[in-house]
């Protein structure tokens, strides 16, 4: 009963969580223009709850990878993702961020899933804003099912913490 009564409170946690979304862009390249086109009022983010950017870590749970990710950029990505709120999620904006584009070369790093787990690519360069919605929508499916990359980590550590406290 416990665990019923539990797993319905996940559910409707999950509701308030996937459409009151907190994104923090983290962009680097060109594709940061069409993340302001789909921020401005044609396409319109805030139908899906997720209009407002927020320029600290530690009060966004959605990181927005837009652009190249530099081998240098790598440890400064990794330390924005890991001072975010939990849990977190995170979308590969456009073919850059998702596999390093066509920078085959030294200082370009082949995605950003090298330093952070990616939770939704968004193909194209740049995606069309169609795509970014589709991508938020997707995102939204997997958060209300709590498959996101963080909400699977903190569910195992939560089972491991209650193995750890039964065993004491
Ligand atoms: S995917 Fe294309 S538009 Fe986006 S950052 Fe790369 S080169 Fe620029």
């Amino acid at each position: 009963m416990l665990e019923l009564i539990t797993s319905k409170l996940e559910d409707a946690a999950n509701w308030g969580r996937k459409f009151s979304l907190f994104s923090y862009p983290f962009v680097t390249a060109c594709c940061g223009m069409e993340f302001m086109s789909v921020a401005a009022p044609k396409y319109d983010i805030a139908r899906f709850g997720a209009e407002f950017p927020r320029f600290s870590p530690r009060q966004s749970d959605l990181l927005m990878i837009v652009g190249t990710i530099t081998e240098k950029q790598g440890p400064a990505l990794r330390r924005v993702w890991e001072q975010m709120a939990e849990p977190k999620w995170v979308i590969a904006f456009g073919v850059c961020a998702s596999t390093g584009g066509f920078y085959q070369n030294y200082h370009a790093m082949p995605g950003a899933d090298q330093v952070v787990p990616v939770d939704v690519y968004i193909p194209g360069c740049p995606p069309r804003p169609e795509q970014v919605l589709d991508a938020l929508i997707m995102l939204q499916d997997r958060v209300q099912r709590g498959d996101g990359h963080s909400q699977i980590r903190l569910k195992r550590e939560k089972i491991m913490l209650a193995a750890a406290n039964a065993e004491e």
